[in-house]
Formats: structure tokens, C-alpha cells, sequence
């Protein structure tokens, strides 16, 4: 392509670097030759005899040259198929070289001032700038302070990789000051303006500025100089298109920089401090990202085969994101075609999202670029509203707030979000491969736009209950779903902070019941029951939870944070309700209950399985990290207790035919976010329904499970109709669901409600050794349901079964305005206290009533105490085991 790179390739294998930059002119040509030049000196100084920098030079990596940066090749994705499904190429529009003498004055000093103010002084190291880094370094503990100068900034994005290192700093500082002797500090500067990252795949202040403003750098304003010189230390940070805000700071620190060193004058800064930039680089934005639109599975592809360039290979961003679009890479994803289509066409029905009436909104972005008399002006608004006719109604308005009489419309973009937005994704949790994602709704305009199944955190919710609580309580802590948990008014002291008192998402005034008493863990993740989650969480501690957590793949979860001042921590008691600092990603959720289908193996989810070189090679192989976080029984019994979720808990709107399904809804309690994560003996997905802005969704909360239905039902299409795999180890026992423990005849299946027995699957060795210590029978006096006075006719004297718990309930503590109401609680034993008595037939005072134990015998109130504690075998139980 030019004499030069070919001229240095065998000298630049000698000295293991990877460098190429497209040049288009010879004079850049020219100095390109010098560099690698300087750095031929430096390695023959190094063998020469400088010990140190030798040894440091002989241990660099050796990089093989397929590694160099090839250019001007497309690269291409592949289908499962083998087929082509994308060509990737920027065109050269992401590096255009431009010589010192084009570049602006105030486009130079703006990048010395922030970058390296030292630059035209030092020798290639700004000792100043080191022990201060030194400094701060042993301040704060760690050494990520950098003190890179501009020449050492060259040197570090052309020639070395960009790992932080003792060796690799030494090696840079050596080659900066070799650069400095034989380079003009001009020279030096334009090399770095033709080769800084400037965010968005574009190399150097030419194509950032044609990027961000559409124009040559040198129309670049100071204020527009400024925000361009703010990217490059992290590029997606102060990306100015998503993160104006962090941007504009950085801007208008640079701003001052110039000012106190002289760069420019007062009336300059103030000038540039006002003038309005970010919005017309939102106009740009939207014109650039309207000639292109990739998919969200190739947009999150090429972002992880980035990552893996540089976490394997030792690339910089600059040069991983330079391979993927112009290095001829193959690159063979995960995708399957016919899942996608199926997901695409289910988002693209705007029947299964809710409707104007329930629950739309409209987010307008509009840009309007106007010629005027004073020349152009860009105008730009964003703006939610309830919906697409209102969002078009205002933009005719706003065009004709904007435009006057005599003004010419050069560029209008509007683009209309709908809300409440969703995502999904769908996993083959053996292989890990993603098969089908879609990381929002409406038009996807532009490429790298918001991933909401891979980009976005959100509470999981519900979703966590399983994660955090019921799976560590059986796999660790010997729990089972027979289990019971009083699900009545609880509060837990939160060490030292107070105390915390969970609420059902059933608690509410239109409830007829805001607790449902005696409750197994099973059915607690049936009916998603919050404060049976949280008593187990008590239970098994929080820690236990968040190393579960871990395991199960989630990287977002705070052990200890510190923002604005406060500590925050995800290690607390409402950790299984779901509630995070910062909370999860739909991926990482699917991919964790895909642990649980995948019989307790964790597999990491992965969107691409090779990259080969442009020569064939291979350059990236995936093979998905995995590990065990469970047993295979445990994750058996909550596969089988999700089952139930579906069958006739919580998600039975997630439900289709001839297919086991297991499933978890996630509903945050002021219902902000919707998810179902659900699966088959096939797949797992997982769905997400919310405003981008976090907002209280009003809508019936079915749309996101009739979704996941539409979608899996079509995916599974001809499916045979499997079971969920049944491990060794396991038994089944029959058991009281009131207490869960072993049943009781006569008296279990005898409960007023109807037979309180369950035939239960349990791991062997936790079946239940006791029998059932709440179950009772009494004599009531039939009218008034409480214990016969001597006055009751004998014939309303009756016998019948009561729970009678062992944590007895204190209605006296109960706020006597707004007493709980808790299922079953009629069933329950009258305690043994005078107004307990029949109230209806009282003629004098009552006689003492005989209490009776759980087999119904009456216990004398003198041996009370002496039978307590003891087994007392009923006389012949039919228990059932296998
Ligand atoms: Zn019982
Ligand atoms: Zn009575």
C-alpha cells in the first residue's frame, strides 16, 4: 500500500512492534520512517550495552506479525450457516492524515494544555509530571496514576501495547526520550494529532472533527477544539454524543488550561465558555448514524471481539476497533437466524406492548439545522410525550418556533422511541451461545446505540429470590421446598441502622389477605412471596447469598461503594427482593438461571466462537468459561419448584403447550421493571419491559410474559415434548404443608381448608423426620367457632382440626386500626385466654377447657410441661416414601 510499511516490515518484526497507520501523503510517510528509525537506534543502543533497558527490551512480548495491523480489508460475520450476514468497513472516513501546518493553533494548545503543558520544554519525559504522579500514586494506594507525555502518548498508540506495566513504562519513557533527539517537537506533535483515539473508531483530530462536527479541523472553533481535546484520555466517558455532561467539564477545564497558560485570551474564553456545541453534535450524530445500522447482535459482537483483542492480544481499542472494521477478519457468531426473525417479529408488533390507553409514551428526539441570515443554526430537542401523533404535532411546532420567514431547513432528523421499552435475550445454556437478542424497540438508527439486554443495569427484582435465597438455603444449608416460613408481620433489626419490615406484593387494601400464613418455600417461589424470601436470607446469612451471586456470573454487584460520600453495598437483607446499588444485566440474569437449567453448570454466554486473520488464521478462539456453582439435585428441586410458576403461580400468562416449563417472574415492587426469566429442556430466555428512565409502569404486567410465550412457543415449534432431567440422589415423602414436616392421618388431611398433604420430592437424607407440630384437634362450640362454655348446647359441641403454630401469633401487638389479614388465620387455635371463650351461650363463668395436643389427645394443664419436647408417634401414620 505505501513503499515505506513494506520497506520497514522485516526491521519492525525485529523490534516486535506493532505499528501501522494509514498515511496517505509522503511526507507523513517520511515521518513514520523516522520514528521506526529512532526506535531501530534505540533497540541497537539497548544490545549495545545498556543493561537494564536491554533486559527490558529482551523480555517484551514477541508478536507475531500476523498480529500487525493489516488495512484497508472489509471484514465479515458469519451465520451459523456460514453465510455473511455483515460486511463491516468505516471507509477511510476514521483516519484522514493531515499535516501540522492544517491543523489550527488553538486545536494544538488545547490538546498541550490538558495533555502535557510541559510538551515544548521537556526531552520526551516531563520529570515534574512523574513525581507528581509518584505522589499520587503512593496517596492512593495504587499505580494508576499515568504522567504520559505527548511523546510518550506517540510511542505507547503506535508502538507498544497499552498494559500498564513497570517494563512497558520504562521501555516507553527510554523510546520518548530516543524520539525526542532525532524528531522536531512539530513533527512529534502532528503524529499525535493524526493518531490519538478520539472516541467513535476515529483516529486523529481530522476525522474526529468531521465525526463530531462535520467539518475540516481547521473551521474547528476554540470551544470545539476544546471538546475534541477532552476525548482522548477515555474516550468513552467523554464520548460527547452519550456523555455530553462529562464531556462539557472536561471542556471547559481544558478551556481554562488554555487560559492560564496563555493560549488564549479572556475574551477568547469567555466567548468559547457559551458558545453551544453539544447540540450540534447531536445533529451530526443523528446524520452519521442514519447511513448505517447494524444489529444489536453485531453491534455487542464487534464490542466483545474488541475486548478480547485487547484483554488477549495486547491491542489497544484504537487498533482492535482498526482490525475489526478494516483488518479482513471472519468473524462466525452464535446467532441462529430463524430465532432472531421470530424475536425481531414479535418486538416489531406493537400489539404485544401495552397499548395508548394502558401505558405508551413517545420519545421525541428532533434536530433541526437551519440557514439563516446569521448563517446556520442547529436546533435539537428531546422531549417524552404520550404518543406518536402528539410527538409529530409538537414537532411542527417546534419548527415553527425555530424558523423564521426567509430560513432554509439544510438537515431535519427526528427519530420517535416508544415506550415502555423491552429486551430479550434467548441462550443455549449448554453451549453458551446466545442465540437471539434484541436490545430494544422501534427503529434501530446507528450503530453502538443502547443495548438494553447487555448495556443497561436493572432490578432484577423477584428474579433474585431463587438466586440469592432459596438456591444457597438448599444446596448449603440443607433446606428443602417442604420447608415453612410464617408468612405474617416480621421485622428484622438491621445491625445498628434500625429495622426492616418486608411487605407482599399481595399487601395491599384491595387484598383480602396482605399475609398468607404458614407457607413452604416452595410455594414462596411460587407466588414469589417477599417476606418468606427475606427469613430465609436471615437464615442462611447475607453472605452466603452474594457468593451465590457471584458464582451464578453477575459482575455488577457491590460488595463496597462509595458514591457522593455514602457507602453503599449490595450485601444487605433485601438482597433476594432484588434491590441493588446498581443492579444487573438481562443477560447476566438469563445466564444465571440458564445455571439452573444447565443442572447447576454455569456457562458464560458468548456471541461469537472464532475470528480468523485476514489470511485464514486463527485470531480468536472462544471457548466459554464454565464452572459448577450447584448441585445437580438442588438445582432439580428448583427447576421442579419453577415449574410451578408457570403451571399456576405467578407466570402461568408465560405458558404454552406441550412444553415443561420453568420460569421466575422479577417484578419490582413499584413495578418500574418487568422481567420473566423462563426455560425449557431446550433454552433459556429472559425478558425485560421498562422506561429507559426508570418510571411506575400502570399497565396489567402481562405483556412481557405473553411475549416470552409468543417467542419460545414459535422457537420450539416441533419440539419433542421432554421432561426436566431427574438426578440421582433424590426421594419423594409425603408431608404437612403447615408445618413440613412429616404428616399426620386424621388430622393433616383433615384441616378445614381440605387436605394439607404433599407429596414432595426432598435430596435423600432431608426427608423429614418429625411429624407435624402444628396441626390439632379441639372441641368448638360450632356458633361461636371458640371453646364450649358449660352453657353451649352439647350438640354445637363439635371436634375439629386447628393449626396451632408453634411461634404463636400475639394479635394484642397488631395495630388494632389496621390488623393484618392473614389467610387461614380463622383455622387457627383459639389461645387459652377468657375472651376465647363461647361469647354467645355465657349464663356464668366458664369451666376450664381441656387443650388438646397435635394427635387431638387432651393434655392435662399439670403434665403440660412434662410432655413438651417429647415425640409423641401417632398411632398409625401412612407415611409414604421412596
Ligand atoms: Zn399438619
Ligand atoms: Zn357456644
Amino acid at each position: 500500500m505505501n513503499f515505506s510499511r513494506h520497506a520497514n516490515r522485516k526491521k519492525m518484526r525485529e523490534i516486535s512492534s506493532p505499528v501501522t497507520k494509514t498515511t496517505k501523503l509522503i511526507g507523513t510517510s517520511f515521518i513514520r520512517a523516522l520514528v521506526f528509525g529512532v526506535i531501530l537506534l534505540a533497540v541497537a543502543g539497548a544490545a549495545a550495552g545498556f543493561g537494564i533497558a536491554n533486559a527490558i527490551f529482551d523480555s517484551a512480548p514477541e508478536l507475531d506479525f500476523n498480529d500487525l495491523v493489516p488495512e484497508g480489508y472489509t471484514s465479515f460475520i458469519y451465520n451459523q450457516n456460514g453465510e455473511v450476514i455483515q460486511e463491516l468497513s468505516t471507509g477511510d472516513a476514521n483516519r484522514i492524515y493531515v499535516e501540522i501546518d492544517q491543523i489550527p493553533k488553538h486545536v494544538q494548545n488545547a490538546f498541550i494544555a490538558i495533555e502535557d503543558e510541559r510538551f515544548l520544554e521537556h526531552n520526551g519525559i516531563d520529570m515534574r509530571g512523574i513525581f507528581r504522579a509518584i505522589f499520587v500514586n503512593l496517596q492512593s494506594g495504587n499505580m494508576s496514576e499515568g504522567a504520559s507525555t505527548i511523546t510518550q502518548q506517540v510511542i505507547k498508540n503506535n508502538i507498544l501495547s497499552t498494559e500498564k506495566s513497570f517494563e512497558r513504562k520504562i521501555q516507553e519513557q527510554y523510546l520518548s526520550v530516543q524520539a525526542e533527539k532525532v524528531l522536531e517537537k512539530e513533527e512529534i506533535l502532528e503524529l499525535y494529532l493524526n493518531t490519538a483515539g478520539l472516541g467513535r473508531g476515529t483516529n486523529g483530530v481530522q476525522a474526529a472533527s468531521k465525526r463530531y462536527f462535520n467539518k475540516d479541523v481547521g473551521e474547528l472553533s476554540i470551544a470545539e477544539a476544546a471538546v475534541i481535546a477532552g476525548i482522548t484520555q477515555r474516550p468513552t466517558y467523554y464520548d460527547p454524543v452519550i456523555n455530553p455532561k462529562n464531556n462539557e467539564e472536561k471542556q471547559k477545564l481544558i478551556l481554562s488550561y488554555m487560559l492560564d497558560q496563555g493560549y488564549i485570551t479572556q475574551g477568547q474564553y469567555n466567548v468559547a465558555k457559551v458558545e453551544d456545541v453539544y447540540s450540534h453534535i447531536q445533529v451530526v450524530n443523528q446524520e452519521f448514524e442514519a447511513q448505517s445500522d447494524y444489529s444489536y447482535f453485531v453491534d455487542e459482537t464487534i464490542r466483545r471481539v474488541a475486548d478480547d483483542l485487547e484483554l488477549q492480544k495486547g491491542y489497544s481499542n484504537n487498533q482492535a476497533i482498526n482490525l475489526i472494521y478494516r483488518g479482513g477478519l471472519s468473524i462466525y457468531i452464535t446467532q441462529d437466524d430463524d430465532m432472531q426473525t421470530i424475536l425481531d417479529g414479535s418486538f416489531a408488533n406493537d400489539e404485544n406492548f401495552p397499548t395508548f390507553e394502558d401505558d405508551y409514551n413517545a420519545m421525541l428526539q428532533f434536530s433541526l439545522s437551519l440557514k439563516t441570515s446569521d448563517g446556520v443554526k442547529h436546533y435539537y430537542e428531546e422531549i417524552v410525550l404520550q404518543s406518536d401523533e402528539e410527538a409529530l404535532a409538537y414537532m411542527e411546532q417546534l419548527k415553527s418556533e425555530w424558523m423564521v420567514d426567509g430560513d432554509e431547513i439544510v438537515n431535519e432528523h427526528y427519530l420517535i422511541i416508544p415506550e415502555p421499552q423491552a429486551a430479550m435475550v434467548v441462550i443455549d445454556y449448554y453451549t453458551g451461545h446466545v442465540k437471539a437478542m434484541t436490545g430494544g424497540r422501534g427503529e434501530k438508527i446507528g450503530n453502538q446505540t443502547l443495548n438494553r439486554a447487555t448495556q443497561s443495569l436493572r432490578q432484577p427484582g423477584s428474579t433474585f429470590k431463587v438466586l440469592a435465597a432459596y438456591l444457597p438455603a438448599i444446596d448449603m444449608m440443607g433446606f428443602t421446598l417442604a420447608d415453612v416460613y410464617d408468612d405474617v408481620p416480621y421485622t428484622i433489626e438491621i445491625g445498628g441502622s434500625g429495622s426492616y419490615s418486608p411487605r407482599n406484593w399481595y399487601d395491599n387494601p384491595r387484598s383480602e389477605f396482605n399475609y398468607w400464613g404458614l407457607s413452604t418455600i416452595r410455594k414462596g417461589i411460587e407466588w414469589s412471596m417477599n417476606i418468606l424470601a427475606v427469613r430465609t436470607m436471615a437464615d442462611i446469612g447475607i453472605q452466603t447469598g452474594f457468593n451465590y451471586l457471584e458464582n451464578l456470573g453477575f459482575t455488577t454487584l457491590v460488595d463496597r461503594e462509595e458514591i457522593n460520600g455514602q457507602i453503599f453495598t449490595d450485601k444487605n437483607i433485601v438482597l433476594p427482593l432484588g434491590g441493588l446499588t446498581h443492579g444487573v444485566s438481562l443477560l447476566e440474569l438469563t445466564a444465571a438461571y440458564g445455571t439452573i437449567a444447565n443442572q447447576g453448570v454455569y456457562v458464560e454466554p458468548i456471541f461469537y466462537t472464532r475470528v480468523l486473520s485476514h489470511d485464514g488464521s486463527i485470531l480468536l478462539l472462544k471457548e466459554p468459561e464454565s464452572h459448577t456453582v450447584m448441585k445437580e439435585t438442588t438445582a432439580f428441586l428448583l427447576t421442579n419448584a419453577m415449574e410451578d410458576v408457570v403451571r399456576s403461580g405467578t407466570a402461568t400468562k408465560a405458558r404454552f403447550d406441550n412444553m415443561s416449563i420453568a420460569g421466575k417472574t422479577g417484578t419490582t415492587s413499584d413495578s418500574k421493571d418487568l422481567a420473566f426469566i423462563g426455560y425449557t429442556p431446550y433454552y433459556v430466555a429472559g425478558i425485560w419491559l421498562g422506561h429507559d428512565e426508570p418510571e411506575k409502569m400502570i399497565h396489567n404486567e402481562t405483556y412481557h410474559k405473553l411475549m416470552w410465550s409468543d417467542v419460545m412457543s414459535q422457537i420450539h415449534d416441533g419440539f419433542e415434548n421432554v421432561s426436566f432431567p431427574v438426578p440421582d440422589g433424590l426421594t419423594r415423602a409425603t408431608i404437612c404443608t403447615e408445618s413440613g414436616l412429616k404428616y399426620v392421618e386424621g388430622l393433616c388431611d383433615h384441616d378445614q381448608r381440605g387436605s394439607t398433604t404433599k407429596y414432595e420430592y426432598f435430596v435423600q437424607g432431608t426427608v423429614p423426620k418429625d411429624y407435624c407440630d402444628v396441626h390439632v384437634k379441639a372441641v368448638v362450640c360450632e356458633e361461636s367457632k371458640l371453646f364450649p362454655t358449660e352453657f353451649c348446647p352439647d350438640e354445637l359441641k363439635v371436634e375439629k382440626v386447628f393449626t396451632a403454630r408453634t411461634e404463636p401469633l400475639i394479635p394484642e401487638n397488631w395495630d388494632p386500626e389496621d390488623p393484618p389479614r392473614i389467610k387461614g388465620f380463622i383455622y387457627e387455635l383459639p389461645a387459652t385466654v377468657d375472651n376465647e371463650f363461647c361469647n354467645i351461650h355465657t349464663d356464668a363463668l366458664p369451666i376450664p377447657v381441656v387443650e388438646y395436643d397435635e394427635n387431638g389427645n387432651p393434655i392435662s394443664p399439670e403434665t403440660d410441661t412434662e410432655t413438651e419436647g417429647e415425640a409423641i408417634s401417632p398411632e398409625s401414620p401412612v407415611i409414604e416414601e421412596q
